[in-house]
């Protein structure tokens, strides 16, 4: 957005003094020749003048009717105009009322406009206050746009990210002190312990599709309410951890005689991340029951893909505003390491991928 205020070139000039015709004869000088005035003569502001000289040489001519200007005019760009041509003809005029302007105006795409219109009619609003929109401003995902300060004071959607309010989101509810969901996404999260289950089996034929299919068939899944918590079960360090997978492997006399699993996921996701995070989450199981131990990013690269596949799979726009959140991260192995197993998965298939995962 291009702002520009600008002082309206708008002079406006009044002569206190017409022109005299002085009568008497005189010793007096012409002003602009110097030679001797005789007979009649001109004054025009304390100076006298040979009435050829003043004519041709001192009377201002208007630049638009060409005719002589006598008292008031108006000056523009080093032009002289009669106070009515000047209006008719020169003045600028507002773009979206039609009315002449004088004084400060602003210009867009190249229109001109009353500061006052352009406020209330040029300026885009504010979906948030309704208000225009005249400093930094934020255009979310959705297509919502807004003053940037209502990010300082309103709670964004765990799910989604749209600022929490009744213009966006009619509303929300918050889950704990720190996570907050939206109105929109409200109908479509898993809350309840009865809703993991047919998801879980909406997961397996995902992963099953792409020859992940030797998964274990009971895994305990629990709902966790606060990120803290997650942090807590996976002494993990960073903050944006959605889910965390924890194993354990039972052996006898060195020989593995049993492993067992849980996987904890946050509550109140909507359904579709839900089931991305859980993908990510079998992954992690995957790879323990084939006793994989990755690199980092190599590890949560690859189980990142799980929910790659998931998103892709239902398509929506929140998905596709997930897998640009993933595309876009920076994080060494959930963003990079992620991007890396991509562009090898595009290149060689999930069925390569699988048989060669040690190797990355
Ligand atoms: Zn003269
Ligand atoms: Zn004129
Ligand atoms: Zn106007
Ligand atoms: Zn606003
Ligand atoms: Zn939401
Ligand atoms: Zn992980």
């Amino acid at each position: 957005m291009r702002l520009i205020f600008l002082l309206n070139y708008f002079f406006f000039i009044q002569f206190l003094f017409s022109p005299l015709v002085i009568i008497l004869a005189s010793q007096k000088s012409c002003d602009y020749c110097n030679k001797s005035l005789k007979g009649q003569y001109i004054i025009h502001k304390n100076k006298n003048y040979h009435h050829s000289c003043y004519d041709k040489h001192i009377q201002i001519y208007c630049d638009q009717c060409r005719l002589k200007i006598d008292g008031s005019y108006n000056t523009s760009n080093g032009k002289n105009y009669h106070k009515s041509c000047y209006q008719q003809y020169i003045q600028k005029r507002c773009d979206e009322c039609g009315d002449l302007i004088s004084g400060i105006y602003n210009i867009k795409d190249g229109k001109e406009y009353h500061e006052s219109c352009y406020i209330e009619y040029i300026l885009p609003k504010c979906d948030i206050c309704k208000l225009p929109v005249e400093d930094t401003y934020v255009k979310d995902f959705w297509g919502n746009y807004y003053h940037e300060y209502h990010t300082k004071k309103m709670p964004a959607c765990d799910n989604c990210n749209r600022l929490i309010c009744d213009p966006l989101t009619r509303g929300g509810y918050s889950v704990n002190s720190e996570r907050f969901i939206c109105n929109v996404c409200k109908p479509e999260v898993v809350s309840k312990k009865s809703e993991i289950e047919p998801n879980l089996r909406e997961v397996l034929v995902i992963l099953n599709s792409v020859g992940i299919s030797d998964l274990p068939k009971k895994i305990p899944i629990t709902l966790v309410h606060s990120r803290d918590e997650l942090m807590r079960l996976s002494e993990h360090r960073l903050g944006n951890i959605q889910g965390y997978t924890s194993y354990e492997e039972i052996t006898l006399s060195g020989k593995v005689i049993d492993q067992h699993y849980h996987i904890y996921i946050l509550s109140n996701l909507n359904k579709e991340i839900f089931n991305a995070v859980l993908a990510h989450e079998l992954l992690h199981v995957y790879l323990f029951q084939h006793h994989l131990d990755l690199r980092s990013d190599v590890r949560e690269g690859f189980c990142n893909l799980g929910s790659n596949i998931v998103y892709e799979h239902y398509g929506s726009k929140l998905c596709k505003y997930r897998l640009k959140s993933m595309d876009e991260s920076t994080d060494p192995d959930y963003g990079l390491g992620y991007k890396r197993m991509k562009s090898s998965l595009d290149k060689i298939g999930w069925k390569k991928l699988l048989k060669n995962l040690e190797r990355f």
